[in-house]
C-alpha cells in the first residue's frame, strides 16, 4: 500500500487481542470486535479456544513473578477466550487507546475497559503493548497462521 511498509515500526502493523473469559460470559464478544471493526482496523484472525494452563502461561511469561500471577493464570483459564488478530496503521498505539488502561478505574469512557470492567483482574480484554510483543502473540495463538485479503475500503479509510 502506498509508501507504507508492512509490519513495520507500528506502521502498517498487527494486533494480538483476546477477549478474555469474563468478557465471553458477559457476551461482550460483539462489542469488542465493532470497536476494532468500526474503527477501520482489518480482521485477519479470529477463533474461539480454550488452549488451557501452560499456553497462558506462556502468553504471560513475563509477569511470571508477579504476586497476581497465580489468580491471573486461574482466571484466564476458567474459560473459553476469543482470539484475534487485527491490521493496520498503528494498531497497536491505537488498539491500546481503545483498550483503555490496565486498570479499569482509571480507564476512561469511551474505552473498553473504562465502559465495561470494574477491577484490574476482570478487564474483559487483553491487546499486545508493542509490535514485538504482538508478533510474538500471534505466533503463539494462530500457529496456523492468518488471513491474508485485500479491501477496497482500504482507500476510504487511509488516506
Ligand atoms: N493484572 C492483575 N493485577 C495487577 C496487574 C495486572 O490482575 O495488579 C492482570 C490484568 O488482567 C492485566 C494482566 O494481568 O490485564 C496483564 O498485566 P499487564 O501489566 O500486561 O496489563 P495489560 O497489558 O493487560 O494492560
Ligand atoms: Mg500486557
Amino acid at each position: 500500500r502506498g509508501g507504507l511498509v508492512e509490519f513495520s515500526n507500528d506502521v502498517l502493523s498487527r494486533l494480538y487481542i483476546m477477549v478474555k473469559p469474563d468478557g465471553v460470559q458477559r457476551g461482550l464478544v460483539g462489542e469488542i470486535i465493532k470497536r476494532f471493526e468500526s474503527k477501520g482496523f482489518k480482521l485477519i484472525a479470529l477463533k474461539l479456544t480454550a488452549p488451557g494452563k501452560a499456553h497462558l502461561e506462556k502468553h504471560y511469561a513475563d509477569l511470571k513473578e508477579k504476586k497476581f500471577f497465580p489468580g491471573l493464570i486461574e482466571y484466564m483459564t476458567s474459560g473459553p477466550v476469543v482470539a484475534m488478530v487485527w491490521a493496520g496503521k498503528n494498531v497497536v498505539k491505537s488498539g491500546r487507546v481503545l483498550l483503555g488502561e490496565t486498570n479499569p478505574l482509571t480507564s476512561a469512557p469511551g474505552t473498553i475497559r473504562g465502559d465495561f470492567a470494574i477491577d484490574i483482574g476482570r478487564n474483559i480484554c487483553h491487546g499486545s503493548d508493542a509490535v514485538e510483543s504482538a508478533e510474538h502473540e500471534i505466533a503463539l495463538w494462530f500457529p496456523e497462521g492468518v488471513a491474508q485479503y485485500d479491501r477496497a475500503v482500504d482507500a476510504w479509510i487511509y488516506e
